[in-house]
């Protein structure tokens, strides 16, 4: 996506640690005028598929999943973190390692709001090392829900995330996806 990838390259900052910062227009304050064009991205590349709900994880996945539910016309469920869980039977749950917090957390989510009627579109904002992802494709596998795919604003291309879920034979939509980094050079794979 052009306008996605020129706004990394305008503001876009690599940090240590294979970081890249985004956090003035994507997941801290947040260009709603780009990310409405990526909701409409999202749409289109998977427009083929019965949607019922967008998944996420708390936090930054929210406010992206919010605005590409509109054009799905489907509710939005997140997924939260938590630092124990209260494992009553209501909640699918699951652990998630951060790699930007480099913590376990435990993630859950109502058994309430997601089942085997639904079809589900995963939606966040990064892909690195897969965690997160692979933490909401177990919750959606323990609700029997379909997994219809995954939509990733960006994805890290040079870590393992994304093989993973291409070799699970998931369908993964990145609309950026970063081969290298470094502080003064950034490109994209094609
Ligand atoms: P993963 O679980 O795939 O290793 O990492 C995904 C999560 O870590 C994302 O939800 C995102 O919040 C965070 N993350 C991973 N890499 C980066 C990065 O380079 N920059 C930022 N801002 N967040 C990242």
């Amino acid at each position: 996506m052009k306008l996605l990838k020129d706004r990394i390259l305008k503001d876009g900052i690599v940090k240590p640690g294979n970081i890249l910062k985004v956090d003035s227009f994507l997941n801290h304050q947040m260009d709603i005028t780009l990310i409405n064009e990526i909701g409409k991205e999202f749409k289109r590349r998977f427009s083929d598929c019965p949607i019922t709900k967008i998944l996420t994880i708390e936090a930054s996945g929210i406010g992206i999943a919010c605005i590409a539910a509109q054009y799905f016309d489907v509710p939005v469920i997140f997924a939260k973190k938590t630092q124990s869980v209260n494992l009553d039977g209501e909640m699918y749950s699951t652990k998630v390692e951060s790699f930007t917090h480099k913590k376990v957390y435990d993630v859950i989510l109502s058994k309430k709001f997601l089942g085997p009627e639904d079809h589900v579109l995963l939606i966040d904002d990064f892909l690195a090392n897969g965690c997160a992802l692979l933490g909401l494709i177990d919750i959606v596998k323990e609700s029997g829900a379909t997994l219809e795919g995954a939509g990733i604003v960006i994805e890290k291309g040079f870590q393992q995330g994304g093989q993973i879920i291409r070799d699970m034979g998931i369908r993964l939509e990145s609309l950026a996806i970063v081969d290298s980094m470094t502080d003064d050079s950034l490109t994209f794979r094609e």
